[in-house]
């Protein structure tokens, strides 16, 4: 035993005995961290506290839960363990665990996606159990590429470990294809028969430039897949479960594998569920669990930790879940929906370290199922409540703004005293990482102070200040600036209502969107920027047609009012480069005729002469004099909150950068910002300017969605493909009445208070 590694493990004793006693905090993070910073490789001399050796749950959903089951299962096999079970995930977390715990015949830790590469080689555990991969924290991540290379290299570094994965996932399937290491497959080898959602992650094939197809799709990519081009397909199911019930009651499956079949049941009723029983399963059998003992553990399992925790307080029905990431979002949602009764639902998005400061995610979540479920009322909290509330209103429901959970309690208490939903209405609370700890809190608060009556609610407003923004009447912007002066949204006339705008059938033709390729370029929310101009333009009864031309499917530009294309992954986005370079003219003759487009990110680098993928010249558009240039690998990527000055907005434009590329544009070409703030580099290192325009073009780094705190810029896209379809199809121009725009302006002003 070196030096170094005693004195870490007092360091670590000392500070956990501080922590617990002292200072009353928990000490899962803080001991495992100053230990490693006094002996880097503690994790060597600390893998001899488990015996028998580890296992490592690691996935973007389902960690927490499908480990500390894991546990129990072990648990219940008699087997000591050591765990990180309040879900402290990284090196640090992992490390902690290990000091504090006593020596176990086995360690069972969860850990990051990106710390495995740490924490693998140095455990050189038995088993990783690996879940899914979804998009989750882009700002951390980059790419979804990085964390499947990442997780390859780990096992690579430590090849005795046997990796039992998701073989439904083809962005996990495509690790095991890879990796030296022994692999098992589990699966579930049946549809579930679940309604998809709009967005799904890793629509390319792993392998080839071809498109991943399905038999059937259970939700996000997992499913069983193949390749329209090459051989890649769900790999055979060592552990496949089938006749897959779910009920109130639980999940119920047959799961078939190397020894024959068994059936097992969760209490927990949700898809996700029946992915972490059978994933379980695999791991226990290939440990030697017995299913009696992980059936028991199963039937047990109630972590009370704030996933999927069921309360009863003052005769309502309370559910508290974690969501973190469009998928996850998703099968929330579908268990809200599920509940027909009235219903209050707050969801709560925060944006430190931990959930990513990214959120553009939220608009990739399609809460347009929830709109128009009848007595359903919402709340938007956490700190980037004003972003969500401007989500949700974009998919038709109007959310008020809420402080904290109590909040969302008292104002339910006013609605019931007003009649609007009834005293036992169902309660719904959905937090992301950081926003969860205070909910759970709250509601263990609660629950202690049942079956005391609660306090008599004190109403409070629901109903937030109204305003309005100007609305352009061109899309020029100098045209504009001669016009009137944006209105004070303080002051301004009260502007009409989405509701009393909208007129269910026109005699007008169609404002036409072309939707670029979005399962090529959608990973960064930017397909809520259609989603905003088609409602901008159905809010003020103004028709309007979305085309999504997916990979392999053909448009003529010359019937198109606006184009859009969004960001994506190096491989898709040259894809869609290949694809958009044989539409190229056609394009060309689209943009000289000032028809508008906007581009983001990757979509707005092709726009360019050139990108480079990797150190692969990749030939762009030419639509505008600029390129695109890479210096330095993905890790030195361009991630941040930026605020910009833009001539066509008369507010700061907010956004979010993550790119690799970095652009130039050639002399003359404007840009489409500034940077102004300190946080933030947009098209380069070097010159502060922000996306480039042309024409009526506007190519831009800000995802956010860009238009989401930009109404102006939004209208001044509507103006332009208004006047182009009035140019199209022979019919008058027609005007962009004032929309209220105050929800988009709050979350706009927010963002600029913190970045200023
Ligand atoms: N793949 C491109 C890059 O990293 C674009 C990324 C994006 O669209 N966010 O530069």
């Amino acid at each position: 035993m070196s030096l170094r590694f005693s004195l870490a493990k007092a360091a670590g004793a000392v500070s956990t005995w501080g922590l617990r006693h002292v200072a009353r905090r928990p000490a899962a993070n803080l001991p495992g961290k100053i230990a490693l910073a006094i002996d880097p490789s503690l994790l060597d001399e600390l893998r001899g506290k488990c015996a028998q050796g580890s296992v490592i749950t690691v996935g973007t959903n389902g960690k927490t839960s499908t480990n500390n089951l894991l546990a129990d299962a072990f648990e219940a096999a008699g087997r000591t363990i050591i765990c990180n079970r309040t879900g402290a995930n990284l090196a640090a977390g992992i490390s902690s665990a290990l000091l504090q715990q006593p020596t176990a015949q086995w360690g069972v830790f969860e850990c990051d996606e990106l710390w495995l590469a740490h924490v693998l080689p140095r455990l050189r555990s038995n088993y990783v159990l690996l879940l899914n991969l979804f998009r989750d924290q882009l700002d951390r991540c980059g790419e979804i590429d990085r964390i499947q290379t990442s997780i390859a290299g780990a096992l690579a570094a430590s090849p005795d470990t046997v990796l039992v994965y998701n073989a439904d996932d083809p962005l996990c399937a495509r690790i095991a294809d890879e990796v030296p290491n022994r692999t098992v497959a589990y699966g579930l080898d049946e549809s579930m028969g679940l309604a998809q959602n709009t967005v799904t992650d890793a629509q390319m094939c792993q392998k080839c430039d071809g498109m991943v197809r399905y038999h059937y799709r259970q939700y996000g990519q997992l499913g069983d897949y193949f390749c329209d081009q090459c051989d890649f397909a769900r790999p055979t199911l060592d552990f496949a479960g089938r006749d897959i019930t779910i009920t109130p009651a639980g999940v119920t499956m047959e799961i078939c594998g190397p020894a024959g079949c068994e059936s097992v049941h969760t209490p927990q009723p949700t898809p996700y569920a029946a992915y972490n029983l059978v994933a379980a399963y695999a791991l226990c059998r290939e440990v030697g669990i017995s299913t009696a003992d992980f059936q028991r553990a199963q039937d047990a399992f109630n972590p009370r930790n704030g996933r999927l925790q069921r309360y009863r307080l003052g005769g309502r029905d309370v559910l508290l879940n974690l969501a973190k990431n469009p998928t996850g979002f998703n099968q929330n949602l579908k268990i809200v929906e599920a509940d027909q009764g009235p219903k209050m639902v707050a969801f709560f998005i925060n944006d430190q370290v931990a959930d990513g400061h990214d959120i553009s995610w939220i608009w990739d979540i399609d809460f347009e199922e929830l709109a128009g479920q009848p007595g359903t009322v919402v709340f938007a909290g956490g700190s980037r409540a004003h972003d969500l509330a401007v989500r949700l209103k974009y998919a038709g429901i109007e959310a008020a703004v809420i402080e904290n959970i109590e909040d969302a309690f008292s104002r339910l208490g006013a609605l019931v005293a007003a009649g609007t939903l009834p005293a036992d209405a169902a309660v719904y609370a959905i937090a992301n990482y950081t926003a969860l700890p205070p909910v759970h809190a709250a509601l263990n608060a609660m629950e202690a102070a049942e079956p005391a009556v609660a306090p008599a609610p004190t109403p409070a407003p629901i109903a937030e200040a109204a305003g309005a923004s100007a609305a352009p009447t061109s899309c020029h912007p100098e045209r504009s600036a001669e016009g009137a002066e944006p209105k004070d949204p303080a002051t301004s006339e009260p502007s009409a209502t989405p509701a009393s705008l909208a007129s269910e059938e026109s005699p007008e033709p169609p404002v036409i969107i072309a939707h670029m390729l979005p399962d090529l370029l959608n990973l960064y929310g930017d397909g809520g920027n259609v989603r905003i101009l088609e409602q901008r333009l159905r809010w003020r009864g103004i028709p309007v047609e979305v085309r999504r031309i997916q990979h392999g499917e053909a448009v003529d530009f010359s019937q198109v009012d606006l184009v859009f294309m969004g960001g994506g992954p190096d491989r898709e986005q040259k894809l869609a480069s290949e694809q958009l370079l044989a539409m190229r003219d056609e394009l060309a003759v689209y943009v000289e005729g000032d028809g508008p487009l906007l581009a983001i990110c990757g979509g707005y680098q092709i726009l360019g002469r050139q990108w480079l993928w990797g150190d692969e010249l990749v030939p762009g558009l030419g639509l505008i004099d600029m390129e695109t240039r890479r210096p330095g690998t993905s890790a030195d990527r361009l991630i941040d909150n930026m605020v910009l000055e833009s001539p066509l907005a008369t507010h700061p434009v907010v956004g979010y950068e993550n790119h690799a590329g970095r652009t130039y544009l050639g002399e003359g070409v404007e840009g489409f910002g500034r940077v102004v703030s300190s946080c933030g580099h947009g098209n380069n290192d070097d010159d502060r300017v922000e996306g480039a325009r042309y024409k009526n073009v506007v190519g831009t780094y800000s995802h956010g969605p860009l238009l989401s705190k930009k109404p102006e810029v939004a209208d001044w896209l509507l103006a332009c493909a208004l006047e182009r379809r009035a140019e199209r199809t022979g019919t008058p121009a027609a005007d962009l009445a004032p929309l209220d725009d105050s929800a988009e302006l709050a979350a706009n002003a927010s963002m600029v208070k913190r970045l200023s």
